[in-house]
């Protein structure tokens, strides 16, 4: 099968969240498995440094969106996959991908919607023809519209990464996006008198999926459907949840650069050092007989980093060390940045997007914090598994399909799971605190999480399953 991926990031160069990752390596994945694969993103700043790509003669009209609407199309491969970037510089040349300072680009109807048609533009040259183009995000929710009204023999896929962001526009808008009149109506990209980019590819895309299966259930609720959960319960039976991995050789402890000493099950005196490393790099007491929580995230009342700063001062004083990177709502930055200068001995907060300090995180916790009140799938409890830090996490989303219960008397399970309130918190730090002082029993949590395979390859067959669906 032909499939086209279409996304506005693309780990490592062009990355906010777990969209970047995942584009990949699914795309990688699906390659493997013997399929022909490409990618089309935005040539963001990151992407052009990187030298990844390469810029090519080829340039396409991208009609009806924005102004001098040319893309220069620039090529490079990855694991087997095709990638295209459009280059629009006026759009995409810029310090960040979506905004700065909390507030995005004043201009993200016409950059996004440029991509999504410029996608659907590429989708007629690249060889050979794509069967099915998979959309990412409300960035590019457009793409099924376009395709629909250009009678294009492909077949959408829109895929909600994170149903929180929809991408809503004045209804005045819509004249600016190149799509035909009949589009605007609740039945395509109209959603209570607004354009919602997101509502428009749920609703006449080809096949929906989600990243998680208890994500797929959940949204089609009220309490998490973010606004959209009676449209993805008329289109539940399109509907699929489909558990994302990570890429396993990407996210190695025994391999990562980026750490002070590499260590595996089996040989972890490794991870003794990164641990100690890790107190010197974020500048708090040792730790000594105390544990260490961490926490890797966009700083966002989703997140539910608000209970993380609320528990903040029980958790310093009952001698555990919390080290945080993140970066997000300014609220929540300087009310971390405030706990840290209050208890700069065991509360340590770095803000800012910083790779190799993520992966030391993963690295030298005992615990990974992730109290979030809803999550899609998350990919950060996984990567914190795989290096040794045990899961203290919220028991929504993808968090519950991937962290089990830790069972002190079967020895089974990976880590804690709670309701995502400040009670919830207090008790999953309990738990955590409490096994602490069990070194036995950590060993085995730490050795089951450290064992699981999170691989791409289990995704596969499910997204074939989706794809034949539409094709046969
Ligand atoms: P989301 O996509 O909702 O942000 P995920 O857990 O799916 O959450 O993915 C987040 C990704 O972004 C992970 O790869 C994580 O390591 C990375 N990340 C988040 N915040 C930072 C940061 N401040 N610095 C470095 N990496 C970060």
């Amino acid at each position: 099968m032909n499939i086209l991926f279409v996304a506005a990031e693309l780990a490592p160069h062009a990355k906010v969240g777990g969209l970047a990752d995942v584009m990949a390596a699914l795309p990688q994945a699906l390659a493997k498995a013997g399929h022909g694969v490409s990618l089309v993103v935005p040539l963001h700043r990151g992407l052009r440094r990187s030298g990844e790509f390469r810029q090519t003669e080829r340039e396409i009209e991208v009609p009806g969106v924005g102004e001098g609407r040319r893309a220069r199309i620039w090529e490079g491969e990855r694991g087997g996959v095709s990638l295209f970037a459009l280059e629009r510089d006026d759009y995409f040349d810029r310090a960040q991908l979506y905004g700065e300072g909390g507030v995005d680009y004043p201009d993200s109807l016409e950059r996004f919607s440029f991509l999504a048609r410029g996608a659907v533009e590429l989708a007629r040259y690249v060889e050979p023809t794509p069967e099915i183009i998979q959309v990412n995000d409300w960035h590019v929710g457009l793409v099924p519209a376009y395709v629909k009204a250009l009678g294009l023999p492909i077949r959408t896929v829109c895929t909600v990464h994170n149903l929180g962001y929809q991408g809503e526009f004045p209804a005045e808008d819509f004249r600016r996006v190149g799509l035909p009149e009949g589009v605007f109506r609740p039945e395509g990209v109209e959603f209570y008198g607004k354009m919602n980019f997101l509502k428009g590819a749920i609703a006449i895309a080809d096949a929906v999926t989600t990243v998680s299966p208890s994500y797929a259930r959940e949204i089609q609720a009220e309490e998490r459907g973010h606004g959209l959960h009676e449209v993805l319960r008329e289109h539940g039976g399109k509907l699929n949840g489909i558990l994302n991995g990570i890429d396993m050789v990407e996210w190695n402890p025994a391999t990562d650069g980026a750490l002070k000493k590499n260590f595996k099950v089996g040989s972890m005196a490794g991870r003794v050092e990164c641990r100690a490393a890790l107190e010197k790099e974020m500048g708090i007491e040792p730790a000594n007989g105390r544990p260490i929580f961490g926490m890797v995230t966009r700083l966002t009342r989703e997140k539910g980093v608000d209970l993380v700063w609320a528990g903040a001062e029980e958790l310093a004083r009952r001698g555990g060390r919390l080290v945080v990177l993140g970066a997000g709502d300014p609220a929540l930055e300087e009310e971390g940045k405030r706990l840290a200068q209050l208890h700069p001995k065991r509360v340590a907060v770095r803000l800012g997007y910083d790779e190799g300090l993520a992966r030391r995180i993963f690295a030298g916790a005992d615990f990974f914090l992730m109290p979030s009140r809803s999550e899609p799938c998350g990919l950060t409890q996984m990567y914190a598994m795989r290096y040794g830090a045990i899961p203290v996490v919220g028991n929504v989303g993808g968090l519950r399909d991937t962290v089990e219960e830790w069972d002190g008397k079967t020895k089974k399970g990976t880590g804690f799971l709670f309701v995502p309130t400040a009670e919830g918190l207090t008790g999953g730090l309990d738990r955590a605190l409490a096994i602490w002082d069990e070194p036995a029993m950590m060993k085995a949590a730490r050795r089951n999480g450290m064992s699981k395979d999170w691989s791409w390859g289990a995704a596969v067959p499910s997204y074939e399953k989706v794809y034949r669906s539409l094709t046969s």
